[in-house]
């Protein structure tokens, strides 16, 4: 994915001077580099969404499907009230084992759970409501998660899906990129009828990208 050179620079201006990271956001994102981990976190705007989401819906469980090292995590976390939780899913135990250290790191150890295994077996042992669901794993599931979104929440349970706009590739689904229909086949659930949603389309670090954004009808 190509990022503009401008795109990037912007995104790094609105980090320094309105999303202001902490000490544990940059540990976080450092251990995931040291460690070898693919550099697909959410951007630290994305990042600072999630958290404001989490607050002003006032979430107190939440789930996030796809933990890697933990970064949108601890946003999340730090957003919840006394007493919340969340329940984070990852497949990779040496992915489970970074973000451990890194929310134990961030005083977020208490907060979160992190759940090895694939996330369809996961999610079978766990139980709602959940008040907010952040998606953000293996696209070819996304449908699936989505429907565990609907399961294992209420209505009114907002529900983030990353990754929505995938530069462009959903004009052509068909065009080779092994996720893109995927795609497609997720954001026509959430066009239909168990959903409320909409999709805002981003430019960063990470390229042309954007985010589902939805609540359970
Ligand atoms: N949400 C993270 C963040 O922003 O910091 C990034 C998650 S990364 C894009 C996707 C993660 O999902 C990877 O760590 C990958 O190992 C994990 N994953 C892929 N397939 C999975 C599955 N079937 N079940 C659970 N996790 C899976």
């Amino acid at each position: 994915h190509v990022a503009q050179p401008e795109w990037t620079e912007v995104e790094r201006w609105l980090t320094r001077t309105v999303v202001k990271p902490g000490p544990e956001h940059e540990r976080a994102l450092e251990t995931a580099e040291a460690r070898g981990m693919p550099p697909i976190e959410v951007q630290p705007t994305s990042g600072k969404l999630l958290n404001l989401l989490v607050r002003i819906s006032g979430a107190a469980r939440v789930l996030e499907i796809g933990t890697l090292a933990g970064f949108s995590s601890i946003w999340m976390a730090q957003a919840l009230p006394a007493g919340g939780h969340l329940d984070t899913l990852e497949y990779l135990p040496e992915h489970a084992d970074v973000a451990r250290q890194n929310l134990a790191a961030a005083g977020l150890a208490e907060k979160v759970t992190v759940h090895v295994g694939r996330a369809l077996e996961t999610l079978a042992r766990l139980s709602g409501p959940y008040d907010l669901v952040f998606i953000d794993a293996d696209k070819q599931n996304n449908s699936r998660y989505l429907e565990w979104a609907v399961r294992l929440g209420r209505p009114g349970t907002v529900v983030v899906l990353d990754n929505a706009v995938w530069e462009g590739t959903l004009l052509h689904p068909d065009g080779g990129d092994q996720d893109a229909p995927f795609i497609v086949e997720s954001l026509e659930l959430l066009g239909g009828p168990l959903f409320d949603a909409t999709v805002v389309q981003t430019a960063g670090s990470k390229g042309w990208d954007g985010f589902a954004l939805a609540v359970v009808r």
